[in-house]
């Protein structure tokens, strides 16, 4: 059973919005480990890195002086946690291409946002979010090194993981494939279609 991972009950109604990390895996105590990155926000030289049962909270990368986290997002700033109103900004935002220019695999999903909120056109800044909802592609593909082997693990036990680690519903997209480029289309209904994008609560 998935242990979900509640967000704070008195922080009133969240928004949701969508998008993409990086996502990697590495060993930790011999067990499989994802990484989610953000794929253009920056902690100093490192990509801003999302950890599973955490509350991320955003920062400001431009790293002006007087932007306290407690504080961010302001109007005029990159600060803050940044998502879309639609998975087809996603796309259009070049988010949605399956691939990173480096060859790393991306991932997609809704998060809830909360605490001080700022809407644009396209999307949200928030001073808080949690990712509410994964989607990934049928033919995910990665790898992990340990001390005698390398370990290539298989969609489906990709999506257990996620979902045990961050205690959210991670939804394996049925015609998403990295090399059909109308996947992308799918991928957008897919996501926005209610009986895999999960209801309000976020539950299946
Ligand atoms: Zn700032």
């Amino acid at each position: 059973m998935m242990d979900e991972f509640r967000i704070p009950d008195k922080i009133g109604d969240p928004l949701v919005a969508w998008r993409a990390w990086r996502i990697s895996m590495q060993a930790v105590d011999g067990k499989p480990e994802l990484l989610l990155h953000s794929i253009n926000q920056k902690q100093g030289d490192n990509p801003f890195a999302w950890h599973p049962r955490k509350i991320m909270v955003g920062i400001c990368n431009k790293a002006e002086p007087d932007h306290l986290a407690s504080e961010t997002p302001f109007e005029s700033c990159g600060c803050g946690i940044h998502a879309l109103d639609s998975p087809l900004f996603l796309a259009k935002a070049g988010y949605v291409s399956f691939i990173g220019p480096n060859r790393e695999e991306f991932i997609w999903g809704r998060i809830s946002m909360w605490g001080k909120v700022i809407e644009g056109t396209t999307g949200i800044k928030s001073q808080y979010a949690y990712p509410k909802h994964f989607y990934i592609r049928p033919d995910l593909n990665l790898t992990y090194s340990t001390d005698k082997e390398r370990v290539e693990l298989d969609v489906w036990i990709l999506r257990d993981i996620l979902t045990q680690q961050w205690g959210i519903p991670t939804t394996v997209a049925k015609t998403l494939k990295r090399k059909d480029s109308k996947s992308n289309e799918v991928l957008i209904k897919e996501m926005e279609e209610p009986e895999t994008g999960g209801d309000e609560d976020g539950n299946r």
